[in-house]
């Protein structure tokens, strides 16, 4: 295809203002599926992103359009992820294009990631074209949506295209506006290859495949291609583009983006944001790659039953391959046996590779207590960096400790505000700025991450019944007054558990924790102490009380399929439990006791 005559561009958006919805429009506009093939939200083919309506992993799609000029153009269309954990995919999807289309809400208008995303495609030197989305709906304002995005994202908007995704009003505006606004690719095609690896995970039938941008040169089968960090070389078996089924073709070219399959086994000779080039005749430099990404909450992942450890190996394996942001390395624990320590971009996505390892892959896991990466001063002059609780030295081994902090953007409309300002200053925010954009206030706070990880988000959702949106960068580290708190249950202490927290929130948590852990606990045939302490210091205690002999002879008369019945439901719970000393702890506890009300 001439470049004159191909569109690459981004889909970008605040979560649910409809991107899904709009490309499920655009791929049909094109013709690209048949209505019986058209499922809702094409692009979300993860059960886990059908679930929760949201969008994990970036898609992309290569569609066919013939435009009013009367030529036929293609455009390669990229879904993204609009959460604020996602978005590193977000920044790939934007390497690979020359445009975006930005999607607002006509009926919400501009909201906090709607913002970082806009910024980013800027960054990324994107031509913009805005869509207002849902202008079916009765509150849906354009005139007031349109203000918005000039004042406070600063980009023309008197030409964004009003659609709606869900009737399919003004679509056919939307491919003519990306036809007549972006600008086409630029690229050599005689040139030695030069591709940008967007994207890799693995497929059951195929083994590894690679999404890729070719920026300069053609792509073709049968060729051998270089990594060029690496300067590992492969044979590329099959080149194809996804329309949106896999297709396979001859060749790429310049402006285009499509996969391979070059026999690729392992993870590490596929690194996100790599320069593939042609073996024979290589480019003489790479391609600016896209900033590596840097976990900041880590937490352990153990398999419940000690046997699934290479299982759980392997998963993290083909999970990493999938999702570039994800990180891992062995550890072991005291009370948990041998596991792996995670590194991920937030919560969300803790919550979600959890999820994944335990559908995709069955494996039953304990998570051990999130955390974000402190810096260690110690009296011996050395600096380290601390991912796991557990391993923090004893205090008076520490000069100093510093914990990250974050600059977070919150929007919200004004009658919440003073529940969001309440919200942050209990997580010792410092205010930085309050401004108004009609009648929705933006407050700038710069937190502790560490105040937020754990459920900050979700807090922030129940206080403001779901109105407000959500943003953050890293700021940098700041020296803090951090204690370890050591959970004992039955007087052994469990490592999993133990957390990190400023000394004057320590007695607080310490006690809302013994008394979770209270609840989480089944009571057992004795009676068992909870207790939280900081060094040997007992800061709060709760007591579990002992369960009465048999639980079955709670069922009266003799009702035996009732009674077997209840054995078998405590022998499931049981598969779901981990023995520490002499108490089981449910793997639910781990995660739940850390959340702060
Ligand atoms: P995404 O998170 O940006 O991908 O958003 P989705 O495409 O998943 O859409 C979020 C919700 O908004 C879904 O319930 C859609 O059905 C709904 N939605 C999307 N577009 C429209 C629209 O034009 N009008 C109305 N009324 N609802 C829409
Ligand atoms: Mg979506």
């Amino acid at each position: 295809t001439p470049l004159s005559l191909i569109r690459n561009f981004s889909i970008i958006a605040h979560i649910d203002h409809g991107k899904s919805t709009l490309a499920d429009r655009l791929i049909q506009a094109c013709g690209a599926l048949t209505q019986r093939e058209m499922t809702n939200q094409v692009l979300d083919n993860m059960d886990l992103e059908r679930e929760r309506g949201i969008t994990i992993k970036a898609q992309t799609v290569r569609l066919s359009y013939p435009a009013q000029d009367g030529k036929t153009y293609v455009l390669n269309l990229m879904d993204t992820p609009g959460h604020v954990d996602f978005a590193y995919e977000v920044s790939r999807s934007l390497a690979a294009c020359e445009g975006s289309l930005l999607v607002v809400d006509a009926s919400q208008g501009v909201e906090a990631q709607t913002l970082a995303n806009v910024y980013q495609a800027i960054d990324a030197n994107h031509e913009i074209v805005p869509v207002l989305n849902k202008v079916d709906l009765p509150a849906a304002d354009c005139d007031r949506v349109k203000e918005q995005i000039e004042e406070v994202i600063g980009i023309p908007a008197d030409d964004a295209v009003e659609v709606s995704a869900k009737t399919g009003l003004n679509i056919e505006a939307v491919l003519e506006a990306l036809v007549k606004r972006l600008p086409p690719p630029k690229g050599d095609a005689s040139a030695p290859l030069q591709a940008l690896l967007v994207d890799s995970w693995y497929d059951p039938y195929l083994g590894v495949i690679t999404l890729v941008r070719v920026k300069e040169g053609r792509l073709k089968r049968g060729m051998r291609i270089r990594m060029m960090s690496t300067g590992v070389v492969h044979l590329v078996d099959q080149v194809g583009v996804f329309a949106p089924r896999m297709t396979n073709v001859d060749e790429l070219g310049p402006g285009e983006i499509g996969y391979i399959n070059a026999a690729i086994k392992t993870v590490a000779d596929t690194n996100v944001g790599d320069t593939l080039t042609d073996d024979r005749r290589p480019a003489s430099e790479p391609l600016a790659g896209f900033k590596p990404s840097i976990p900041v909450v880590w937490c352990g992942l153990y398999p419940v039953v000690a046997d699934d450890f290479e299982k759980l190996r392997d998963s993290l394996a083909k999970l990493r391959l999938n999702d570039a942001s994800f990180h891992y390395e062995a550890e072991t624990s005291a009370a948990l046996g041998f596991g792996f320590r995670c590194g991920f971009l937030g919560l969300l996505h803790l919550e979600i590779i959890q999820e994944r390892l335990s559908r995709e892959f069955d494996l039953d896991l304990i998570a051990t207590a999130p955390s974000v990466v402190y810096r260690m001063l110690l009296t011996n002059g050395t600096t380290e960096e601390l991912h796991n609780p557990a391993d923090m030295p004893d205090q008076s081994l520490i000069e100093k400790i510093e914990e990250p902090w974050i600059r977070a953007t919150i929007m919200v409309p004004d009658e919440y505000l003073g529940a969001v300002l309440t919200l942050c200053s209990e997580r010792r925010g410092m205010q930085e700025d309050l401004t108004y954009v009609g009648n929705r206030a933006m407050a700038v706070y710069r937190l502790p991450l560490n105040e937020v990880v754990f459920d900050f988000y979700d807090r922030l959702k129940s206080v403001t019944r779901g109105y407000a949106s959500f943003d953050y960068q890293m700021d940098g580290y700041e020296e803090s007054d951090l204690v370890r708190i050591s959970i004992l249950v039955n007087q052994e202490p469990v490592d999993a558990l133990s957390f990190i927290a400023h000394r004057s929130a320590a007695e607080t948590r310490g006690r809302s924790i013994c008394a979770k852990l209270k609840e989480l606990i089944p009571r057992q045939l004795f009676k068992i102490a909870v207790q939280a302490a900081i060094g040997s210091r007992i800061i709060a205690r709760e007591t579990i009380g002992a369960m009465s002999k048999d639980v079955t002879a709670k069922c009266y008369g003799g009702d035996i399929s009732r009674k077997r019945k209840l054995l078998e439901k405590q022998k499931e719970g049981k598969k779901r439990m981990r023995q520490f000393g002499k108490v089981e702890i449910p793997q639910s506890a781990f995660l739940a006791a850390l959340k702060m009300d």
